[in-house]
């Protein structure tokens, strides 16, 4: 894994200076895929696209918050670097409560956007699987999966397996047969495993 250049941003509310660090590159190794689609990969570190300001607590996309400078991070916290930049801190991933307040506060312009936020939404609520615990099915977390279900197309494969897939993590293990029966036979093996989750009545986010 090798670093890329520290990206120094400024928040787009009230100029508070953030980094949002790079990668130059990475690779799975090691990496663990998740039912819900989440890859885990200890050499390919995911930066979060969407955070909360440090100061003024607005929520900003990383990608449009204006470019105050770029710096090695070799030479971050040295004599060199001004000392605003020093002092500023990493953009950090939002919570369950900041997804939530994001979504609420119209971060979701954008049916990526909205995607986003509620795929990162739904792996949060999945956490306690996979640390071999319950997943509480709240209200919350259904009408999350709904407007999830609402963003996913019918005809690309990923999507069909991310929509099966919430219908399994809901309960609903026959809508989610029928769903992984449209898929194509190149993606028998991904189809085999869920299908054994449903089939099982297994509703808990697996490791594949
Ligand atoms: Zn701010």
């Amino acid at each position: 894994m090798i670093p890329g250049p520290d990206r120094v941003i400024a928040c787009p509310h009230c100029g508070e200076l953030a980094i949002q660090p790079s990668l130059m590159s990475g690779n799975t190794f090691g990496a663990v895929l998740w039912s819900d689609g989440r890859q885990d990969a200890p050499m390919l570190p995911q930066f979060p696209a969407v955070t909360r300001c440090m100061k003024c607590s607005g929520y900003y996309w990383v990608r449009d918050a204006p470019e105050v400078g770029e710096m090695n991070v070799f030479v971050r916290g040295g004599a060199d670097v001004p000392d605003a930049w020093n002092n500023a801190h990493e953009v950090a991933a939002l919570d369950v409560e900041g997804y939530h307040d994001a979504l609420q506060k119209g971060l979701g312009k954008t049916t990526d956007q909205e995607r986003y936020l509620r795929v990162h939404l739904w792996w949060l609520y999945n956490d306690p699987g996979r640390m071999g615990g319950k997943v509480i099915i709240t209200s919350n977390y259904r009408d999350n999966c709904t407007q999830l279900l609402r963003l996913l197309s019918i005809e690309d494969p990923n999507d069909i397996i991310m929509t099966a897939e919430i219908h399994r993590e809901l309960g609903d293990f026959e809508t989610a047969k029928w769903w992984l029966a449209k898929l194509p036979k190149k993606y028998q093996g991904i189809v085999d495993k869920l299908k054994q989750f449903a089939s099982a009545k297994d509703s808990l986010v697996r490791q594949l």
